[in-house]
C-alpha cells in the first residue's frame, strides 16, 4: 500500500513536469510518457497491425482514405501555423490505411497513424462522411486523449514511472492498444470520456471544414451511427466513442462556427 502511494506521488510529480498546453484544446494535459517515447512505440505497433491485417491498396476506397487523411492533416497544419504553433506536428509521420475488416471502426494513433476499416464505409456513406470520422479520430490524437487515458491508467495501476514505458511485453502492448482503442481481440476497449468526445467533435468539425468538407454532415454521420447501434453487431467505434443524443444537437449547433473558421482559410465552398 505504501509503495503504491509512493508510485502515485511519483506519478503526480511526473504529471507536474510533463504538463504542456495543448494548442487544440488550450488545456494543460497529463502526459506521463513523452512523445519522443510514445511515437516510436505507436509507429511500431502500427506497423505490426498492418502486418497482421489485410491492407487494401489500389482501390477507389483506399485512394479516398488517403485523400481525406491528407486533407485533414493539411488542415491541422494550416490551423496550427495560423495560430502560432508552427512545427507542433514535426514528429508526426502521417499515414492512412484502409484495412479489409467488417468491424465498424477507425482510429488514429499518436503521431498520425490512421486506420479505417472497410466495415465503416457503408455508414460513412460518402467522402464527406468519412471526413467526419477521420476528422474526429485525428482530433483525439491531436488533443492527446489517448495519452491522457494511458497516463491516468498508469497512475491508477501504480505504474507511473515517468519516461520509462516498456511496450515490449505482450501485456503492455495489449494495455497500449486498449488505451488507443485498437483491435477488438484483446478484451474490453476503454471508452473515451464524454468530455473528450465533445472536444474531439469540435476539433474534428473544424478540421473537416478547413479541409473543404461540409461540417453539417457530421451530425448526419452520427445519426447513422446511432441507427446502426442496435442489432447483433453494433458499431465497434461506439464502444470506444460513447455517444448520446446531445452530441448530434451539439454538432449541428457547431457546424456554422466550423464554416466560419474555414472561411478564415479561404474555404467557403464545401463538398
Ligand atoms: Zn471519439
Amino acid at each position: 500500500m505504501k509503495i503504491k502511494n509512493i508510485f502515485i506521488l511519483l506519478g503526480v510529480a511526473a504529471i507536474m513536469f510533463s504538463c504542456a498546453e495543448n494548442p487544440f484544446t488550450g488545456k494543460k494535459t497529463m502526459a506521463l510518457v513523452p512523445n519522443s517515447q510514445l511515437f516510436p512505440t505507436a509507429f511500431a505497433q502500427y506497423d505490426q497491425f498492418l502486418t497482421d491485417n489485410k491492407v487494401v491498396t489500389g482501390t477507389k476506397d483506399a485512394a479516398m482514405v488517403t485523400r481525406v487523411g491528407q486533407r485533414i492533416a493539411v488542415a491541422a497544419e494550416r490551423w496550427l501555423s495560423a495560430n502560432g504553433h508552427q512545427g507542433y506536428l514535426k514528429d508526426y509521420k502521417w499515414e492512412y490505411n484502409l484495412v479489409d475488416d467488417e468491424t465498424v471502426n477507425a482510429w488514429c494513433m499518436p503521431g498520425g497513424k490512421i486506420v479505417v476499416y472497410t466495415g465503416i464505409l457503408p455508414i460513412a456513406k460518402s467522402e464527406t462522411g468519412l471526413a467526419a470520422i477521420m476528422g474526429h479520430e485525428v482530433a483525439h490524437a491531436l488533443a492527446n486523449h489517448g495519452q491522457q487515458r494511458m497516463s491516468a491508467g498508469m497512475v491508477q495501476q501504480g505504474l507511473a514511472v515517468a519516461g520509462n514505458i516498456a511496450i515490449k511485453d505482450e501485456q503492455s502492448r495489449n494495455a497500449f492498444n486498449q488505451y488507443y482503442g485498437i483491435g477488438s481481440q484483446v478484451g474490453v476497449m476503454l471508452p473515451f470520456s464524454r468530455s473528450h468526445e465533445t472536444e474531439a467533435d469540435k476539433i474534428g468539425l473544424y478540421l473537416m471544414a478547413i479541409a473543404g468538407y461540409n461540417p453539417a454532415e457530421a451530425a448526419n454521420l452520427w445519426k447513422r451511427m446511432k441507427a446502426n447501434s442496435g442489432g447483433q453487431a453494433p458499431p465497434e467505434i461506439l464502444s470506444t466513442h460513447p455517444s448520446n443524443d446531445s452530441r448530434i444537437a451539439n454538432l449541428t449547433a457547431l457546424a456554422p462556427k466550423a464554416k466560419e473558421e474555414a472561411a478564415k482559410f479561404g474555404v467557403t465552398t464545401f463538398r
